[in-house]
């Protein structure tokens, strides 16, 4: 049951996950969620962590890329501040915003990982884009008010798949 929901592996946060996960599956391309995955929906300005963890991305040849659901305005001055590119609006959990930005950059779908907090969004928008998902916990609790419908479905799918194992974490990957 609930299969589509099986991300690749789980973390607790983006940034204690090392670069070397990413090299030793092939990733050439991170797709990061904003909000709630780098920062809290609030956070107008990236701090130093994720800075740093962009730099250390791009350092090690895999190029980082913000797909967030939420409006351009607020996408795109937390992406310029990074200086990485960006897609928002990206209407997850369709896939077919992040299958068109592949194909723009010709991307092979195995070179590239979708790193995000959600379930309904996250998980569901890179599987059906074929590509491998690392799902997150949130970085701080509150949520935008969007995001507390999809909570309501989130939180006992999680907790099914955690209780199954399905939760990998990454480091096993
Ligand atoms: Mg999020």
């Amino acid at each position: 049951m609930f299969k589509k929901f099986i991300p690749f592996a789980h973390s607790a946060s983006i940034y204690e996950i090392e670069y070397d996960f990413y090299k030793r599956n092939g990733i050439k391309t991170l797709f990061m969620d904003l909000d709630n995955t780098l920062d809290s929906f609030k956070a107008k300005h990236p701090q130093e962590r994720t800075i740093n963890y962009v730099k250390g991305l791009i350092e090690n040849g895999i190029k980082p890329i913000i797909i967030s659901n939420n409006r351009p305005n607020r996408v795109s001055g937390y992406a310029n501040e990074l200086g990485i590119e960006f897609l928002a609006s990206a209407r997850k959990p369709f896939s077919r915003r992040i299958k068109a930005e592949m194909s723009k950059r010709n991307l092979d779908p195995n070179e590239v990982m979708l790193v995000g907090d959600q379930m309904m969004t996250d998980v569901l928008a890179g599987r059906g884009a074929n590509i491998k998902v690392v799902l997150t916990e949130k970085i701080v609790k509150e949520d935008q008010i969007t995001t507390h419908f999809n909570r309501l479905f989130d939180r006992p799918i999680r907790k099914y798949h955690k209780k199954r194992g399905n939760l990998v974490d990454w480091r096993n990957k």
